[in-house]
């Protein structure tokens, strides 16, 4: 997001140099810039402006070391304070109970199902567990073809029925699945919409209620900007999701949605998707994504 910002920063503190400390007025022209360059980034206007804030006190009166450059020092302060920002270091998912239910939100297009077969992928390889897949969406039969598929590829068995128009009823039967057949964890994909509307909101309460999820997580594309924190608002407002997936990260990058976000709705990112294929998924490191921002 930054371009160079380092040089910008020690040119901005170029006549520190040798103060032994970094001022009121070199700080503040050099928060605007930095202010201005987070909203490029899409990070809202608040979020910003309290990063700003912070940043700016606490560099205030700090003592520049000879052996570091003002802009160093600063870019130093800069990358904790965003590593704090956003959640400060990694949060895992909670899957201890046996079946694990996790619940996977968000709009069509932000890569639920995709993100459904990495996070299966996952948990198989990594964490040495037996996962099912549920195929929720009902009003797309291709979701649960590409569910199948993914499932193949990733050796997870898919739960479908493809004579059900009831998402309720196919979750609710996908956990009675996994029970029966000992998976540990049920991953339940759901319909998604174009927009937020207040039927896709009344079905997937009502799917949480159904099956009691241990995790939600709330599947957000990062390359949708502003719209990605208006989006994890209204989904947070109705389900009090417990993690965010943010996808699409491997494209023009906008780290600035995992900030605002965040901030906006107080929940961890607990993933990131960097691609299209399986293996394609990262825990969300806030140091990592910070040193990204930053650039
Ligand atoms: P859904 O409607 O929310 O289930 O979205 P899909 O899982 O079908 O994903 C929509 C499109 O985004 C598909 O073409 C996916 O291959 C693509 N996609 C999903 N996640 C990522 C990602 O992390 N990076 C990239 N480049 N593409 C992704």
């Amino acid at each position: 997001m930054f371009s160079n910002l380092q040089d910008k920063l020690d040119r901005a503190f170029k006549v520190l140099k040798g103060q032994g400390n970094i001022t009121e007025i070199n700080v503040a022209e050099t928060m605007k810039e930095i202010r201005k360059a987070l909203l490029d980034a899409d990070v809202n206007y608040k979020t910003a402006k309290s990063f700003t804030d912070e940043v700016r006190t606490k560099a205030l009166g700090q003592n520049v070391l000879t052996s570091i450059s003002p802009g160093q020092l600063l870019t130093k302060i800069m990358s904790d304070e965003l590593t704090n920002l956003m959640g400060g270091s990694v949060t895992e998912l909670e899957i201890t109970k046996n079946p694990t239910v996790i619940l996977i939100a968000g709009l069509n297009g932000a890569g639920k199902t995709t993100f459904s077969g990495k996070l299966a992928n996952f948990l198989r390889e990594q964490k040495g567990k037996k996962p099912l897949l549920v195929a929720g969406d009902v009003y797309r039969p291709a979701a649960i073809d590409q569910l199948e598929v993914l499932g193949q590829q990733v050796g997870v068995p898919v739960y479908v029925d493809r004579a059900s128009e009831d998402p309720i009823a196919i979750a609710v039967a996908g956990v009675a699945e996994a029970k029966r057949n000992g998976n540990n964890v049920v991953i339940i994909d759901t319909a998604g919409r174009l927009a937020i509307d207040e039927a896709l909101m009344v079905e997937i309460t009502a799917v949480k209620e159904a099956t009691q999820p241990h995790e939600i997580l709330f599947v957000v594309d990062s390359m949708t900007g502003q719209d990605a924190v208006n989006t994890a608002k209204a989904f947070n407002d109705r389900l009090d999701f417990t993690g965010v997936v943010l996808t699409k990260l491997d494209g023009d990058t906008r780290g600035g949605a995992a900030l605002s976000i965040k901030s906006v709705v107080n929940k961890p990112i607990k993933f990131i998707g960097t691609g299209e294929k399986m293996e394609a998924l990262d825990v969300f490191h806030p140091d990592r994504m910070a040193s990204r921002i930053l650039g």
